[in-house]
């Protein structure tokens, strides 16, 4: 059966975003995966190289374990399925297929098409809830921090980083260095092209995440050359070469500085006789207390840099319940601590908004989709950071999917059922789709025979 709307009775209760919505930006998507050459001699080819990567990226936009069994079902019994319509898949592809395709692909053709959805959000305006107000022009924080989303004792490829144990045994991984733009105030996050963290050949020595780090951020800057950055991170990258590679590229910092890292600056802070804490107490009775100085120097070495450095206390019952530091070229002042502390403090959603999130709710980072002999593992990942972008975007500002989730308690929920609608009818628009799982009574839409139209 198909889905058609009810010419006479179709008033959809959302409006849908002239270019910032989920046909528009899926199109984009696809287009940008047909501009790259297919290096494959074209006569051995049955699948063509943008319907793997457009089926990659379905699977994980509609979080399904066990590939696109569902549409190949609907493809048997109806001779249609739903990926031609609403992702761009011509010809449906086997999971075997995609595995040996997608392995040959550069990870790197993924680049542009984070950038084109970044564009989006930038010309609709949707960046600006992001951004901070920590200098003229506001600031934009990007922490970034590693990942790992692949570990085996068996499965390996030559870009594996590898870890010997005791006795002989190694531990095959691979890792990424992942960022991404959020906002204290904001649930979601933009997530950003990431850095694969990975052994090249002819390297004696294993890449490391600080390697990384300084290659995601030359990258960060080519891709987005006028955008005004805070750059952040845990105490790895409070360090001078990661400094001085932030500021040469134009960016600002905010990095956590643990005492322990940074026993020369510790003494120099001590220095100071006086050092009053700033406090407030807020409606829930927890205090924080702050202090701050601004130029000091990171470490003994001569061409340390000089830095700002911020102490922060949460207090419940006069017990400190949560402790940061941090160091920054922003100077600091009475008026813009409190901001920076919150900023430093929302680090935390890279790892549970973005990470978790991948790894624990329905994408699947960690299962094993295969590994591949090139690209295929970094592919998958890259192929899951784009569902997860889409659907950041779509809980960011589509009115439909926003009204949907007000409508089904859960996020899974809505989604089974958006699965569920997907493999027993074709379903020709995203848009009609959201609004039939909000029209219960179906009194907008009716199902025809396939075969009729
Ligand atoms: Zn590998």
């Amino acid at each position: 059966m198909r889905l058609k709307p009810r010419a006479e009775n179709y008033h959809p209760t959302f409006k849908v975003k002239k270019n910032l919505n989920l046909t528009a930006l899926i199109g984009q998507i696809s287009k940008g995966f047909a501009a790259i050459e297919d290096k494959r001699r074209q006569t051995h080819s049955r699948y063509k190289q943008h319907d793997v990567m457009m089926a990659a990226l379905s699977c994980m936009f509609f979080q399904e374990p066990s590939w696109l069994q569902f549409q190949h079902e609907l493809q048997d019994n109806l001779h249609d399925n739903n990926l031609t319509h609403l992702f761009h898949v011509n010809q449906l592809p086997k999971e075997s297929q995609c595995r040996d395709i997608l392995d040959n692909i550069d990870s790197e053709h993924y680049r542009g098409i984070f950038n084109t959805l970044f564009e989006q959000v930038r010309t609709d305006k949707q960046l600006e809830a992001f951004r901070s107000p920590l200098t003229a022009t506001g600031l934009f924080y990007v922490p970034m921090d590693g990942t790992q989303y692949h570990s085996s004792k068996k499965v390996s490829c030559p870009s594996c980083l590898t870890k010997k144990h005791g006795k002989g045994d190694v531990t095959y991984q691979h890792q990424v260095l992942q960022g991404a733009i959020m906002h204290p105030d904001c649930r979601q996050v933009i997530p950003l092209m990431p850095e694969p963290i990975l052994n090249s050949d002819g390297e004696k020595k294993q890449d490391c995440e600080h390697n990384a780090a300084k290659r995601f951020l030359t990258q960060l800057r080519q891709d987005h050359p006028r955008l005004p950055l805070l750059i952040g991170g845990d105490g790895l990258f409070s360090d001078g070469p990661i400094i001085q590679h932030a500021r040469a590229l134009n960016m600002h910092y905010l990095f956590t500085c643990k005492p322990g890292d940074h026993s020369y600056l510790m003494e120099w802070l001590n220095a100071y006789d006086k050092w009053p804490w700033q406090q407030h107490t807020d409606e829930k009775g927890k205090t924080h207390r702050y202090r701050w100085r601004n130029q000091v120097p990171l470490s003994a070495q001569k061409d340390a840099p000089q830095v700002n450095y911020l102490e922060y206390e949460m207090l419940k019952d006069n017990t400190i319940v949560y402790r940061g530091s941090w160091v920054t070229d922003i100077e600091i002042t009475l008026s813009n601590c409190w901001r920076l502390i919150q900023t430093g403090r929302c680090r935390w959603k890279i790892e549970n908004e973005c990470f978790n999130t991948l790894k624990n709710q329905g994408y699947h980072l960690t299962h094993n989709f295969g590994h591949g002999k090139q690209h295929l593992s970094h592919n998958m990942y890259l192929s899951t950071l784009l569902a997860f972008f889409l659907h950041q975007l779509l809980e960011l500002c589509d009115e439909a999917y926003q009204q949907c989730r007000t409508v089904f308690c859960s996020k899974k929920s809505l989604w089974e059922r958006i699965r569920q609608l997907l493999s027993l009818f074709i379903i020709d628009d995203w848009y009609w789709l959201f609004d039939w799982c909000l029209d219960p009574k179906h009194t907008r839409f009716t199902l025809v025979d396939i075969a009729t139209v």
